[in-house]
């Protein structure tokens, strides 16, 4: 990783992403200490927090925002993570026919969760992950959102520490859910709809999707989901391959991004996601202005 932090973070989420605990300001104040010029909350599945963004940016004048999302989709070639950069600041209506068929999503997975453990033996459930998912996020969230899935982490270390359902982690992950949960919503309902908004989609820390650098199954994704550009920079991209990313861009007249992915700060008690550095990434000045040049920009 590099020893200074980039000008731009593309890839952040707040406490409105079921997943993640930092308060929204957190951002703004890091941004300023460090030196990041424009950020981009990219929350899981929806654009929930974008009026608090509204209402706190103001007090950090030299920080601007693009507004954002992550939106997962399913597709015949596999569950793909989109980040999504220039969104309308108010949904045109399919989008918001998508962002409330992604809430319904939140809900239904987390449901089949708590019934595929309590088939198998293990009751779990929707009043328990209540109770897991105030430990971490304000009610106001709750509210918006209902009672979704949990935080990976916490889920199981609650199933395996407090109920004492499975010895350790190894016996937990060897528990096979015995049916079907439901796919997340389809890559070629979402995307278009996003593109016809006018934003932009990337494909998300892709390294794992291209299977490193293969070429041909680089094309088959571009082909399929038509994604405008790439996470070429993230903490999960060997950086050898950053440069491969970009080229690859280029050669396709694709945009490229960079962000850190983040989901907590060192001071929560929550360390979703601890690795990554809010501002920490090898992503270049130039795509940041390709970008912009292409999304409206707030706060500036
Ligand atoms: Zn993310």
């Amino acid at each position: 990783m590099p020893d200074h932090y980039a000008s731009f973070d593309f890839h952040l989420h707040t406490l409105w992403s079921y997943d993640a605990c930092t308060p929204i300001e957190r951002y703004f104040e890091l941004a300023r200490e460090r030196g990041v010029k424009v950020l981009a909350v990219t929350e899981h599945h929806t654009m929930d927090s974008f009026r608090e963004i509204q209402a706190i940016a103001p007090a950090f004048p030299e920080v601007a925002y693009v507004a954002g999302a992550e939106l997962t989709v399913s597709s015949e070639l596999g569950t793909f993570d989109m980040v999504c950069l220039g969104l309308p600041p108010s949904p045109t209506p399919e989008l918001a026919e998508v962002f409330e068929r992604y809430h319904r999503w939140q809900r239904n997975y987390g449901d089949a969760l708590s019934d595929a453990f309590t088939a198998g033996g293990f009751p779990y459930t929707r009043e328990d992950r209540l109770a897991l998912l105030r430990r971490y996020r304000p009610e106001r969230t709750i509210e918006v959102q209902g009672i979704t899935h949990v935080q990976n982490g916490l889920q199981r270390d609650y199933l395996i520490g407090e109920k004492k359902y499975f010895p350790d982690v190894n016996a937990f992950h060897d528990f096979r859910i015995g049916k079907e949960l439901p796919p997340y919503p389809a890559a070629e309902t979402v995307i278009p709809a996003v593109k016809r908004s006018g934003a932009l989609v990337f494909i998300a820390h892709p390294a794992g999707y291209f299977n490193l650098d293969d070429v041909k199954r680089m094309d088959a994704l571009r082909e399929l989901l038509g994604f405008d550009g790439i996470e070429c920079a993230h903490d999960s991209v060997p950086p050898e391959l950053t440069p491969f990313y970009r080229r690859y861009c280029v050669e396709h007249r694709l945009l490229s991004t960079a962000g850190s992915d983040s989901h907590s700060l060192p001071e929560s008690p929550y360390r979703f996601g601890a690795a990554h550095e809010f501002g920490r990434h090898i992503g270049e000045d130039r795509w940041r202005d390709e970008i912009l040049e292409r999304v409206a920009v707030y706060n500036r």
